[in-house]
Formats: C-alpha cells, sequence, structure tokens
C-alpha cells in the first residue's frame, strides 16, 4: 500500500456552482490528505490521455471529493422498484434487439441466427453501453445525497499508477464475463431470447440462487486473503482505497482478478445453472450490485433481487456495509458482497453507523 501523503490539491469552494464544471477541473487551492497521488485529475480535459478521459467518466461533482459538513438526518431510502425498473430499462433492450432480429429476417435466410462470434461481439458492446449508464447512474446519487463518511474523509481519486490498469480491466472484465456466459450458459444460435424458452419464467428465484451461492464462495475466499498473510498481498491492492468509487470495484491485483472474474461466478454456476441470455443478466444485476456497493452513495439502498426477502433476518447488504468493508482495511469484517448471511451466520459483520434504517 502507498504511504499517506500530504498534496496540496484544487478543489472549488463549497458554495460555488459545482455542476458547471462538466470537466470535473478543480479551481481553487486547498490542502487535502490524499493517500494516493492523483495528479491526473488537476490536467484540463483536453491533456488527459485516453485512460484519463475514461476514468473521468467515474468523476462525481467536486463536493464527493471534499470533507463536507456532518449530516443529521439519516441517509434517504432508494425506492427498490425504482432500481428495478432502471434494471429493466438499461437490460431489456439488447435482449429485444436479438429476439427481433429472429422475428423479422426469415428462417430461411443465412443470416437469421446469430453465430457464437456474432452474439459475442454484440452482448460484448450492450454490456459496455450498461456499464457506462450504470456509471453516471451511481454518480448522480453521489452528487445528490453526498457518500458516507463524508464529515472525515471525502472519497478518493483513482490513483496515476492505477488508471491505465482499471480501464484495462475493465475490458478484460467485460469480455470474459461476457464470453463466460455464453460459454457457460451452452449458448444455441436457434434459441433467441424468449420467456418460458431461453429465459426461464423462474429467472427471478434462479438468479436469487445464484447471488447466494456467488456470495459463498465470495465470503470464504474473501475472509481468506484477509485472514492469511500470504493471501493478504493478492488482495491488499483492492484495499489501497478507503473510500472508493464505482470503477474502483475492479482494482484489483492480476491473481484475485483471475478468481473474481472467473472463478467465483464459475462455483456460482456450478450451482445453480443459468441459460447464456439469464447469464448475461445476471452479469449486469452482478456489476450493479459492485458498483453500488463502491458508490459509497449515502442512501439506504436494497439488493434488487435478495434485499426484501433477507431484511426480516437482517442478513440484507446496503451500501454502507461495502463502505465500512473498506475503512476498517485488513482487520476486515463486511466479507459478503451480494449479502450478509455468511457474516451473520459467522459473526463477522461490523454495525452500520450512518445507514440505521428508520
Ligand atoms: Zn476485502
Ligand atoms: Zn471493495
Amino acid at each position: 500500500m502507498s504511504s499517506v501523503d500530504t498534496k496540496t490539491i484544487l478543489v472549488k469552494p463549497r458554495d460555488s456552482t459545482a455542476d458547471a464544471d462538466l470537466q470535473h477541473q478543480p479551481s481553487a487551492p486547498v490542502t487535502y490528505k490524499l493517500r494516493t497521488t492523483a495528479n491526473w485529475v488537476q490536467k484540463p480535459y483536453k491533456k488527459r490521455n485516453i485512460w484519463e478521459r475514461l476514468a473521468t467518466l467515474d468523476l462525481a461533482s467536486d463536493r464527493c471529493y471534499i470533507v463536507q459538513p456532518q449530516n443529521p438526518n439519516p441517509p434517504p431510502k432508494l425506492s427498490a422498484w425504482h432500481e428495478r425498473a432502471w434494471l429493466a430499462i438499461m437490460i431489456a433492450p439488447a435482449l429485444m434487439i436479438q429476439a427481433l432480429w429472429y422475428y423479422m429476417v426469415p428462417e430461411n435466410s443465412y443470416f437469421h441466427t446469430w453465430h457464437p462470434i456474432v452474439t459475442l461481439i454484440f452482448y460484448h458492446i450492450a454490456f459496455i453501453v450498461f456499464i457506462l449508464n450504470l456509471i453516471k447512474h451511481l454518480t448522480y446519487y453521489m452528487d445528490v445525497y453526498g457518500t458516507f463518511d463524508e464529515h472525515k474523509r471525502p472519497r478518493d481519486y483513482v490513483a496515476d499508477k492505477d488508471v491505465y490498469p482499471l480501464i484495462r480491466t475493465v475490458l478484460l472484465y467485460t469480455i470474459v464475463r461476457t464470453a463466460g456466459g455464453l460459454i457457460l450458459g451452452g449458448y444455441n444460435r436457434y434459441a433467441p431470447p424468449l420467456l418460458g424458452h431461453s429465459i426461464s419464467w423462474a429467472f427471478p428465484i434462479k438468479i436469487g440462487l445464484w447471488l447466494i451461492a456467488l456470495d459463498f464462495f465470495f465470503y470464504f475466499y474473501h475472509r481468506a486473503v484477509h485472514t492469511f498473510p500470504f493471501l493478504w498481498k493478492y488482495h491488499s491492492k483492492h484495499h489501497s482505497t478507503k473510500h472508493p468509487t464505482p470503477l474502483q470495484s475492479i482494482l484489483a491485483g492480476d491473481i484475485q482478478e483471475v478468481i473474481e472474474i472467473a472463478l467465483i461466478p464459475l462455483g456460482a454456476s456450478l450451482v445453480m445453472p443459468l441459460s447464456a441470455h439469464e447469464f448475461w443478466i445476471a452479469q449486469c444485476i452482478l456489476v450493479y450490485v459492485e458498483g453500488m456497493g463502491h458508490s459509497g452513495a449515502r442512501v439506504y439502498w436494497t439488493h434488487p433481487i435478495i434485499g426484501e426477502v433477507l431484511r426480516p433476518f437482517k442478513m440484507e447488504i446496503t451500501i454502507e456495509d461495502h463502505d465500512l468493508h473498506h475503512r476498517l482495511g485488513k482487520s476486515g469484517r463486511n466479507y459478503g458482497k451480494q449479502s450478509r448471511i455468511f457474516d451473520r451466520i459467522f459473526n463477522t459483520i461490523s454495525e452500520r453507523i450512518e445507514g440505521i434504517e428508520k
């Protein structure tokens, strides 16, 4: 982990119109302690390289990077139905385009079915579009509601040295997850996305079980990397931020990347198999939950699939839970990323500070 150093960065005074600064260029001097060096955010947008420009999409408004007065109010509650509607609107178009294609192009045409390579390219692009919309959605919540613990420490910028690796990992992550879903789900080019066929009516239950299976594998992997010093070195990179942003969900060393991107979803799929189209929907929901958990947005948010089912057992996860996990560093707690089922069973919960539901 990099040492804490003091850097002078340029930030706007709080009462200025932060939203007018669309390129997130800070404008007045303030001394603030940074954990990592992030000189790239001080460069004018035009002087940023392509990777820095892509990382700019992850920046919320300036207020998220400046210590704020303590908010005496509990975090507002986000509507789970609003979030489910947002997910449906963002996920459905890709599936509808493929289904419409199969409906419109005659069956005897050479172009009627989609070759697996065409499907991979199409759903990979659709996944990236989904992630771009997701980042916009999350930074909007961060801007409007602020972030957890903002009265003590604001969000961390992506460090200079991590900008390129993070963008590269996003590309790797999206392609591996898209291809893996098509392979594991046994993509059949003659089966367009149709409810009751390639997408089961029982999908909400199937994905709920898949997410819990995923959390089971993730919990033990995650607890192990926090417990054993020889494994911590592979995970410590992810903890180089105490207050992450959506893009930093994917901050990881190479070995951690392989385990998290490929092996854990593979384990979940052996327990609860999904079809190729179901898999793609699951990937979108997974990345949505990951992004939410790393946004630090100061809201009471419910996991859109399993949150309400787990809440009576106090096993539901909220944004503050993973935010606390980052604040606690190696000492850990809150190891689950989809739920607190296993944290509750094995007594590794860190109680919430601000996000206590009223
Ligand atoms: Zn961790
Ligand atoms: Zn994390």
